[in-house]
């Protein structure tokens, strides 16, 4: 079995114009004498509405919460009505999608009632995205002749319990997926699944954190030592930075593992940060390829890179980020100082980016979460705090800035007219990464990827696009 993992975005799902492209790209694999096992996003936009339903809800705005809830219906309906024309299936499936819209309903009023979102029901409100799109894909699959079967990811991806963020078991989902995913593979079935979403060993429904549906794939590939890992998206790969921010952005033929992984940390938010760890394990190659131009060949991500003539390969951002100052004259010449800190961070499990330490003060930068004042409170039992929100991260990846000299210089000149907070160098030896104001992100962004991708190395990087581009505006 020539097993290939195809993960599908909410954009490649997002109507029935998106599935009938994604059920093509799939039926051409099958046609290619591969085995592929599909994993699907929820509809675009989905997951934001249902969190929205969730809060207005727990806020009391029962008609509110119901109101995106009815919308969200009529969207499932009306996408299955398009895609699904044999009457029979169509009736069977939107039965279906109201039974499950009727249950979530009632979650939707029992919130309003109670009046307190848990991480856990906010789990169980999120995963109607995913469980309905992956039923409708599967039926829009058989429809176009594909021998489709829906399987519920939660009996697959097996988590601890820690909901929004939960921690896939691998042992448990290798037997799972051994069970419920390779027969059909074996009998020439295609299973179709929905990303994001898992249970725990009780059988609760729990998700992996935002985008998580990249990881489920990464997931799935690992288990099933699958031959490759495709990343379906809305762009044509990895890109030398977000094309939202630089249009002119070109897309990344090859990268490795450690750049894709340091990358996607830092914020590029074509890849799911955890994605990359499963296939390392294994080292399957993942490939990011664009439902919309289902011929580009897309950014291979692969254990070793070819050597590259530019240091960087990609920049990434990541925003919302605060920073928090300590300053304590009593840490002159202390000990133990550091790890009293790190202690806060721990107890309110909340992760640190970046560090820099002087003499006598630590800035640290944080996401920034409602923890921020509770973690302030703390920390200021030890020194004095102070914390700053609407801050960016900006960092440059490439495996060729080891060895190079002058880097750090060309990246300052780049972006000499705004005001840097931190800097970091060398955790990594492949990042360089720096603080600054997140109004002036996308500004820094464009300088520096002009700076850096002026000469862009070809065997590296898709330069006939960019040429075309040119020729085509000129
Ligand atoms: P999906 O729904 O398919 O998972 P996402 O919206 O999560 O897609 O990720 C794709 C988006 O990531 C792109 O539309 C693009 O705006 C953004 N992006 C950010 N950084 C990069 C990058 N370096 N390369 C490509 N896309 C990027
Ligand atoms: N639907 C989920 C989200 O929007 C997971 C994903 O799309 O990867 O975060
Ligand atoms: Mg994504």
């Amino acid at each position: 079995m020539n097993l290939v993992v195809m993960k599908f975005g909410g954009t490649s799902v997002e109507d029935a114009a998106a599935i009938d492209r994604t059920a093509k790209i799939v039926a051409g694999r099958v046609a290619a004498g591969k085995s592929p096992v599909v994993v699907v996003s929820a509809m675009a936009k989905v997951t934001d509405q249902l969190l929205r339903a969730a809060a207005s809800a727990a806020q009391g705005d029962r008609t509110g919460a119901l109101a995106i809830s009815s919308r969200l219906r009529s969207r499932h309906r009306d996408t299955t009505a398009e895609l699904v024309k044999n009457p029979a299936d169509c009736a069977e499936l939107t039965t279906w999608i109201d039974q499950k819209f009727d249950s979530l309903d009632e979650v939707l009023r029992g919130l309003a009632a109670i009046l307190e979102l848990t991480p856990r029901i906010s789990d169980l409100i999120v995963s109607y995205g995913e469980r309905l799109s992956s039923r409708m894909v599967a039926a829009a699959f058989r429809e176009r002749g594909i021998d489709a079967a829906h399987v519920d990811a939660r009996q697959v991806i097996i988590t601890d319990s820690q909901y929004q963020k939960a921690v896939p078991q691998d042992q448990l989902i290798e037997i799972r997926a051994a069970e419920k995913l390779r027969p059909l593979a074996a009998e020439g079935k295609v299973p179709v699944m929905g990303g994001f979403i898992g249970s725990n060993e009780a059988g609760i429904t729990t998700t992996l954190g935002r985008g998580g549906s990249d990881f489920t794939g990464a997931l799935v590939g690992g288990a099933l030592a699958a031959e490759a890992i495709e990343i379906w998206t809305d762009v044509d790969g990895i890109m030398t930075t977000d094309p939202r921010v630089c249009p002119d952005a070109l897309r990344v033929k090859v990268i490795s593992f450690e750049e894709a992984a340091e990358l996607a940390y830092f914020g590029a938010k074509v890849l799911h940060p955890a994605t990359i760890l499963p296939a390392v394990k294994k080292n399957i190659p993942v490939l990011v390829l664009n439902s919309r131009n289902a011929s580009c060949e897309g950014t291979r991500i692969i254990s070793l890179a070819p050597h590259c003539k530019s240091p960087f390969k990609s920049i990434a951002v990541k925003k919302k980020l605060s920073i928090i100052d300590v300053v304590a004259s009593r840490m002159l010449m202390t000990h133990g100082y550091l790890r009293q800190i790190f202690e806060v961070f721990d107890k309110h499990k909340c992760p640190v980016d970046m560090v820099s330490t002087s003499e006598v003060s630590v800035s640290l930068t944080v996401d920034s979460n409602q923890q921020l004042p509770a973690i302030a409170a703390d920390l200021s039992t030890l020194a004095d705090v102070k914390y700053e929100g609407k801050k960016a991260l900006v960092c440059l990846v490439g495996e060729d800035i080891r060895g190079q000299n002058g880097i750090a210089a060309q990246v300052f000149a780049a972006i000499r007219h705004i005001n840097v907070r931190m800097i970091s160098q060398g955790a990594s030896e492949i990042n360089m990464s720096f603080m600054i104001e997140e109004d002036d992100a996308d500004e820094a962004v464009r300088s520096l990827h002009a700076a850096f991708f002026k000469d862009p190395d070809p065997a590296i990087f898709d330069v006939e696009a960019r040429k075309q581009l040119l020729a085509s505006s000129s």
